[in-house]
């Protein structure tokens, strides 16, 4: 039997819950997740989709740090020893302050509102990635022949397109955490993607260096690289953050 304590909201409620899970061998957190729904509380909200860390809808705090559920085997985080950078993400009061032996503590992901128990609203992180426009205009009569990438290039670029927009990121970045309007390591990840894309046209380019050329874009961000260690996909979005300053500070 493994222990999984669970973060649950509802309204203005805020409680711990502590379930009792039959663990089999492979078993991930999210797999623990249903057994709990199908057999000990129906009520236990949780957002999934893909089981296969392709749709990142499974984005949680586990044991104090972002990850995907459905990518997590129980036997790596029960009873893992909560390090102290992640002591400070405690959501609730009252938490427990360490998963014992066999125990793992799920909770929703920080720096996102909560809707239920381990389902954040994700309307706010979207709006976040819209900030930067992240879209390519491409004229009706580019020839094919513009268009096509140097695979050199698009090796760099595909590093970036590898996100899934999970949030796992955004859950463990302290500048969010302070500031909502900061537009997170995602979007500015998201924005070098399209930097990088020749077929971006330049008056999108300036108007795209203009709108992170703030205290909300890459001037706003730690170097801390919580993102660039949480990321699922190996997503570097600090290296993004840092070659954009590198390109400011030359204009
Ligand atoms: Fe998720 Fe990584 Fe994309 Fe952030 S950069 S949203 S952690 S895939």
């Amino acid at each position: 039997m493994v222990k999984i304590t669970i973060g649950r909201h509802e309204g203005d409620r805020r409680w711990y819950d502590t379930f009792e899970v039959e663990e089999k061998p492979g078993m991930t957190l999210l797999e623990a997740l249903f057994y709990i729904q199908e057999r000990l509380d129906g009520g236990l909200c949780f957002r999934y989709s893909c089981r296969g860390a392709v749709c990142g809808s499974c984005a949680m705090l586990i044991n104090r740090r972002p990850g995907l559920a459905c990518r997590t085997q129980l036997s790596d985080v029960k009873g893992e020893v909560i390090d102290e950078a992640h002591r400070d993400q405690i959501l609730l009061k009252k938490a427990p302050l360490d998963a014992n032996k066999e125990e793992v503590i799920v909770e929703p992901l920080p720096n996102l509102k909560v809707i239920k128990d381990l389902v954040v609203d994700m309307e706010h992180f979207y709006m976040l990635l819209d900030s930067v426009k992240p879209w390519i205009n491409i004229p009706d009569d580019r020839s094919h022949e513009e268009n096509i990438i140097d695979p050199h290039l698009q090796m760099q670029i595909e590093r970036y397109t590898n996100c899934i927009l999970c949030a796992t990121c955004h859950g463990s970045c302290p500048a969010a955490a302070r500031n909502s309007n900061y537009m997170g390591p995602a979007a500015l990840a998201k924005a070098w993607r399209f930097y990088l894309d020749p077929r971006s046209n330049k008056e999108d380019l300036a108007e795209l260096l203009t709108t992170i050329d703030s205290k909300e874009g890459i001037w706003g961000c730690d170097v801390v690289y919580n993102c660039v260690n949480v990321c699922p996909r190996k997503v570097p979005p600090t290296t993004a953050i840092l070659k954009f300053r590198d390109v400011l500070k030359k204009e």
